[in-house]
């Protein structure tokens, strides 16, 4: 077995990671709690925090700002975008290649523009058949 020191994970991340990469609904911290609890019955919200945070920082996961939400989390990297359900804020992939506008265009008073978020909105699957 070959394990690279830098890669070192303590068990509690590796856990959290797994969970994380299971699921596609993009969960936010508190929801990954609810889960990573079932496995490590003793872990505190504060540890699932700090180690999202520093799987987020290694780029093993997304930490995803959207618009008017919790941070949620992501488990595939790959470039890719996403969709928020209007009525639930369920978060879901897209798949779509887009060119983003040139950034440089865009002024704003007192403010160095740097980056843009994107999020497409819908309606979920269980909304729509709710309707
Ligand atoms: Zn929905
Ligand atoms: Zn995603």
């Amino acid at each position: 077995m070959t394990a690279s020191p830098k890669r070192r994970m303590t068990s509690q991340r590796r856990i959290i990671l797994e969970e994380l990469r299971k699921t596609k609904s993009h969960p936010t911290a508190d929801e990954l709690y609810v889960v990573a609890r079932k496995r490590l019955p003793r872990i505190s919200l504060g540890t699932v925090y700090r180690n999202l945070d520093q799987l987020a920082e290694t780029g093993e996961i997304l930490k995803l700002e959207m618009c008017g939400s919790q941070k949620r989390f992501d488990g595939s990297t790959h470039d890719h975008f996403h969709v928020r359900c209007r009525i639930c804020g369920r978060v879901g992939d897209v798949d779509a290649t887009l060119s983003l506008p040139d950034l440089d265009r865009f002024k704003a008073d007192q403010f160095e523009i740097n980056g843009l978020y994107m999020e497409f909105v819908g309606t979920c699957a269980g909304c729509e058949s709710r309707e």
